[in-house]
This record gives C-alpha cells, sequence and structure tokens, in this order.
C-alpha cells in the first residue's frame, strides 16, 4: 500500500522569515525560503492524520485545503508544534466528533497543563474547544496501531523533554531530536525515506546540526532524507547544492509517497 506525506511546515520555531529579521533569507523572495512551523499531513488507507498543529495551523489547513481529520500524532509539546491545537474545533463543531490523538503520557501531561479547558469544559453547555479522543503510547519504542494503521514509533530527548519519532511502513519522521540512545537505529532498519531535523550548520544545544543530520541519515541508511525545522540561515539553494544529493532541505509543499 502507498502513503503520502505533504510537508505542511519545514521552518524552525521561530518560521521564516523570522519577525523582525532583514538577512538574506528572510529578504528571499524563493518560495523555498519561506518556512511555516514545521507540520506534516499523512495520507495513508484513505485516512489522513496530521502530524503536530503548530501556530500555522489555521494558514496551512487554507494554503493545502485540509477540510477534515481523521487523527492527530503529536510528537511533544513545545509551542511550535501544538499552538494550533484549538483551531481543530472547526472539525469538532462540524462532526461532534472527538479527534483521535496519538501521543505520550508526558506529552499528555504538559498538554492538559497547558490547555487545561480543553480537557475541563467549563459549565453545561456544549463545548466550543477542539476535542481530542486520546491514544497513548504504551512504551518509549515499539510498533502499535492507530486508527488500524500499522505505526512504529521512538522515544529521544530535546533539552528536558521527551519527544516521538515515528515510523509508517519504510518512511519515518523524526523532529526535534538531540540527544538519543542507540537502541532506535534497531527500529529504522529498513527506512528508505527518512525526515529529520537540522536546525542550521552549527551545533545547537536543542537541534543537530546538518553535520549531525548526515551522520544520523548514515546509521539510519535511508536512500533519500529530507531535513526539517530549519532556521533562517540556510539559503534552500545554495545549502542543497552543498548537500549530498541524497540528503536535501525539505520545502513546504513537498509531498512524498512511501510503502506502507
Ligand atoms: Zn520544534
Ligand atoms: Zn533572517
Amino acid at each position: 500500500m502507498n502513503g503520502t506525506f505533504l510537508f505542511l511546515g519545514t521552518g524552525g520555531s521561530a518560521g521564516v522569515p523570522v519577525i523582525g529579521c532583514s538577512c538574506a533569507v528572510c529578504r528571499s523572495t524563493s518560495s523555498y525560503n519561506h518556512r511555516l512551523r514545521p507540520s506534516g499531513l499523512l495520507k495513508i488507507d484513505g485516512k489522513t492524520l496530521l502530524i503536530d498543529v503548530g501556530p500555522d495551523f489555521r494558514t496551512q489547513a487554507l494554503k493545502y485545503g485540509i477540510d477534515h481529520l481523521d487523527g492527530l500524532i503529536l510528537t511533544h509539546t513545545h509551542y511550535d508544534h501544538i499552538a494550533g491545537i484549538d483551531d481543530l474545533r472547526t472539525f469538532y463543531l462540524k462532526t461532534r466528533k472527538k479527534l483521535p490523538c496519538l501521543l505520550s503520557r508526558m506529552s499528555l501531561d504538559d498538554l492538559e497543563k497547558r490547555y487545561y479547558y480543553l480537557f475541563h469544559p467549563i459549565g453545561t453547555v456544549p463545548t466550543l474547544s477542539a476535542q481530542l479522543e486520546i491514544h497513548l503510547l504504551p512504551h518509549a519504542q515499539g510498533e502499535g496501531e492507530f486508527l488500524g494503521i500499522k505505526i512504529g514509533y521512538i522515544t529521544y530527548k530535546q533539552g528536558g523533554c521527551q519527544v516521538n519519532g515515528f515510523r509508517f511502513g519504510n518512511f519515518a519522521y523524526i523532529t526535534d531530536i538531540r540527544e538519543f540512545e542507540n537502541s532506535i537505529f534497531e527500529s529504522l532498519v529498513g527506512v528508505k525515506t527518512l525526515v529529520i531535523s537540522a536546525l542550521r550548520e552549527e551545533s545547537s544545544p536543542l537541534h543537530l546540526s546538518l553535520q549531525e543530520a548526515i551522520d544520523f541519515v548514515k546509521k539510519v541508511g535511508a536512500r533519500r532524507t529530507w531535513i526539517t525545522h530549519i532556521s533562517h540561515s540556510l539559503d534552500h539553494e545554495s545549502t542543497n547544492r552543498k548537500l549530498p544529493k541524497s540528503i536535501q532541505l525539505g520545502y513546504d509543499g513537498l509531498e512524498l509517497e512511501f510503502q506502507i
């Protein structure tokens, strides 16, 4: 079975252009240098799944004509990955069906603190907020099913935050990775198409550098890799010329195919 993955956003937490910045990339007229906050849309077996729902979700939904979702997968609960969550109410108000949401226990605990009102509606009037049907990842690493779709998952860290990466057949999406155990590579054997985050050329306390991402890709052995979560320090075309042909910067609107 074939699946597709559409990049809704490939920018870092500030997006590109960055507010108030006049660097060459932020002033660039190339659409490849316009990056919304990181997110992706999966289509598998007739189902549409959203990975992360950042502050640009409304813009992304309008830009790519997203008119319904079957499920939401959250990697972690930093602002750039969840701040659009209440815009999902548009779908809830249409269907009055809770949206299945796959996430870790740590993510759920944090989400409940940040968006208390989504989980504890006030009063007896029907809620006007987005509503989630929670599906917890049972372990740190493993395989399971979500909405009848086979999903692999891994856990790694970014600062003090626990983050999840996901695998669908021969495709894996790994964002906001900084520290990881070597055991995660066991779950990535056979991945041919990989999305991995790298913020910039230089190392950062919260993200891999481009070179660190390249080293990671070599361990996975993916045939094709796309970088996401890209800051304004990387110009699309000149960076891609320097990178290996099999490892390139992704861009908003790029669609990938994979087998599941
Ligand atoms: Zn992020
Ligand atoms: Zn800039």
